[in-house]
């Protein structure tokens, strides 16, 4: 089903741009992290003996896409997340790439919004020779209970920082919503276009093939477990509407699509 909301206009094998009403919307491949299916927590917290039916597997173990999502109005340009650079595995760090290969400068980013501060979503913004990723950036929008990352390799940053709380408005159309649990700050933020509004949620799935028919799972990184199983089921039931899309940084890429309620449990449909 085409509800006809986000219209594919380019892609490339790592990034994908959307026409979204009036605003420009642009997946950007990092890479991807494989874990194992231990991560993964039922309620109560333990573990499973063996991965639930229907998780889907590679080579043994869940591969989680890592993705970043630019938003383009007309006099801005908002980096949501910026992938892992150098600081974690090789298998991420390719959003500078794939920024290149969209046509997109990265001097042209004129903020930067962060859904958390984990390697795989705030290190990009040191690049691997050790530079400013984003030099045109005036903001680096962080939530202010993790403020405290920027230091060592990103303390030359600390001038660019703005702590946010729930409501801030990073720019007239995308506003930052708290959805803490998988981490202390954790924020999703709120696109609204002349069609339409895309949530981009961060981390509120990791594992797409498992999670939105089971929502009540949880993720071993989850700081506070509960409040992330609560976090991601509201969430959910408030984005489960036509004229609503998700862009989540773990789904498959390029990560965005329709959420569907389905009696308890919910259903993905992404977009091409
Ligand atoms: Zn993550």
């Amino acid at each position: 089903m085409d509800h006809g909301l986000m219209k594919l206009v380019d892609s490339g094998s790592n990034f994908a741009r959307y026409q979204f009403g009036d605003l420009g919307v642009v997946a950007l491949r990092d890479g991807y992290v494989d874990m194992p299916p231990t991560r993964l927590r039922r309620e109560g917290g333990a573990a499973f003996d063996k991965p639930p039916a229907g998780t889907h597997l590679v080579e043994g173990q869940l591969r989680l896409s890592v993705n970043a999502f630019l938003v383009i109005e007309p006099r801005r340009s908002i980096l949501i997340d910026t992938g892992a650079s150098n600081a974690w595995l090789p298998t991420m760090g390719g959003l500078y790439d794939s920024l290149k290969e969209a046509g997109i400068e990265r001097e042209s980013i004129t903020d930067v919004a962060l859904t958390h501060t984990h390697e795989d979503h705030v290190s990009g913004l040191i690049a691997p020779d050790g530079s400013n990723a984003f030099p045109g950036a005036k903001q680096i929008v962080v939530p202010k209970e993790e403020i405290r990352v920027f230091k060592g390799r990103l303390a030359g940053l600390r001038d660019q920082v703005t702590p946010i709380s729930d409501g801030f408005r990073v720019s007239d159309r995308v506003t930052a919503v708290t959805a803490s649990g998988h981490s202390p700050g954790h924020t999703a933020y709120a696109i609204v276009s002349s069609v339409g509004t895309l949530v981009a949620w961060g981390d509120i799935i990791h594992v797409p093939s498992l999670q939105f028919g089971r929502p009540e799972i949880t993720w071993e990184f989850d700081s506070d477990q509960p409040k992330a199983r609560e976090a991601r089921l509201t969430l959910l039931n408030q984005v489960a509407q036509p004229n609503c899309l998700v862009a989540g940084a773990h789904l498959d890429f390029p990560g965005i699509g329709y959420v569907h309620k389905r009696g308890e449990s919910f259903e993905f449909e992404p977009v091409g």
